[in-house]
């Protein structure tokens, strides 16, 4: 789960890591009120999406006069923002982060994620922050540093450990001390919080010598979240993709796609599979689909419907392996939900495993157009064949 800037920068600071003051609007007229809680004479307007790359999109603008607050925030409420992040449809901007404005002296990269591969907490960083960090990765990787530390208990970090990872900045006796604190503050979010990723770009050191962490991207572990409610409040609704939320409201895990075949599979690795062979034949899926082991008829109609919800779609695969799914359950599930949409694009099913024959039968009596497939190779030849 993602959250936004303004509600990445309350943790922070709760955890002692220095950020700016700001405020969060959510309508224009809330401005008058809440700028008498800021004191600067330059302020910084900030569009909340949950995508990067908004500085050059025009989602950030620097405010100099205070009067012209309120026009420019006029200009960015509401605009659908397009980022290199967002894709090509872009965010609808419906908040914004008025902040007091920084001079910036430096602009370093800082980041802390888990590394699944080795188990350890990962410290990403650079002294070419900034917009362009996605740039410096790809042409000077050289210039990017990573650190792992192990994960041990809830910190605070060992100082050897701390300085290895902040030693690319350069900084001096005053700045480290911040520093380390805004590196175990990271730390203690990874672990108190189950962030999965913290990223500070750009942290600043100001023209008068202070870090300041300019900006703040989390992102916390979904399977988690049960436990800190305190995060699951931050969830916008507004940013995530409308039939990934229906999705989750089924226990469904979905991924929509942007290719043309609709994939509904039971088990997470036969799901990759069926993926990789459509891709195999030429097409691309419209979307990852595991129904669960489990799957009830209902939880497979709201399946259906999801992939239908979805225009690119122009044919759907069905690949079961019965083990604790039973394939009738999984036929009457596609019968019920083809009773309430009209189901207008070619449909494939390959059924194997528990109760094969039964869920066969509950297919070949209804007066759906369904073709069969013997196994997954079959099935993923005649649906590609069937959308041509
Ligand atoms: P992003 O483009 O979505 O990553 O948004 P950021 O919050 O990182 O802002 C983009 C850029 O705007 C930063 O890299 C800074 O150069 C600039 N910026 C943000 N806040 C300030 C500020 O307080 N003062 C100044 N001078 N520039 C700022
Ligand atoms: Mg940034």
């Amino acid at each position: 789960m993602n959250i936004h800037e303004h509600q990445a920068k309350e943790i922070l600071k709760e955890f002692g890591a220095p950020v700016s003051n700001g405020v969060v609007i959510f309508s224009i007229d809330e401005i008058k009120k809440k700028i008498t809680q800021l004191n600067s004479k330059e302020y910084v307007l900030k569009a909340q999406i949950h995508a990067g790359g908004r500085g050059k999109a025009g989602g950030v603008k620097l405010i100099k006069k205070v009067e012209d607050l309120e026009q420019e925030a006029k200009k960015m409420m509401g605009k659908t923002l397009v980022t290199h992040q967002t894709g090509p449809e872009g965010k609808e901007v419906k908040r914004l982060y008025i902040e007091e404005a920084s001079e910036i002296s430096k602009e370093f990269y800082l980041s802390c994620l888990i590394d699944r591969e080795t188990s350890k907490i990962a410290f990403i960083t650079s002294t070419e922050g900034g917009m362009d960090i996605e740039k410096v990765a790809s042409e000077t990787p050289n210039k990017i540093q990573t650190h792992k530390v192990e994960l041990k208990d809830e910190g605070p970090l060992k100082k050897d450990e701390i300085e290895k990872i902040i030693s690319i900045f350069q900084l001096n006796d005053e700045q480290k001390k911040v520093a380390s604190n805004i590196v175990n503050s990271l730390y203690k979010i990874i672990i108190k919080k189950d962030a999965s990723l913290i990223e500070i770009n750009p942290l600043i050191i100001t023209k008068s010598n202070k870090l300041i962490c300019l900006d703040a991207k989390m992102n916390f572990d979904d399977n988690a979240i049960f436990r800190r409610p305190e995060i699951l409040k931050l969830r916008d609704l507004n940013e995530e993709d409308p039939a990934e939320i229906e999705a989750s409201k089924h226990e469904l895990a979905y991924i929509k796609l942007n290719g043309s075949i609709g994939c509904m599979v039971n088990g997470a690795g036969l799901a990759m599979a069926t993926m990789d062979i459509i891709k195999l034949y030429g097409k691309e899926p419209a979307n990852f689909l595991d129904v669960g082991g489990g799957a009830t008829k209902e939880k497979v109609s709201a399946a259906f419907k999801l992939i239908l919800s979805d225009k690119n779609v122009k044919g759907i695969l069905i690949n079961i392996f019965g083990g604790i799914m039973r394939c009738d359950v999984l036929a009457q599930g596609v019968l019920d939900a083809a009773k309430e949409i009209n189901l207008s694009v070619p449909l494939v099913v390959r059924l194997a495993g528990t109760n094969f024959k039964e869920g066969k039968e509950i297919l070949d009596k209804s007066n759906l157009k369904i073709l069969s497939a013997s196994d997954l190779n079959d099935a993923a030849k005649k649906i590609v064949e069937a959308i041509k």
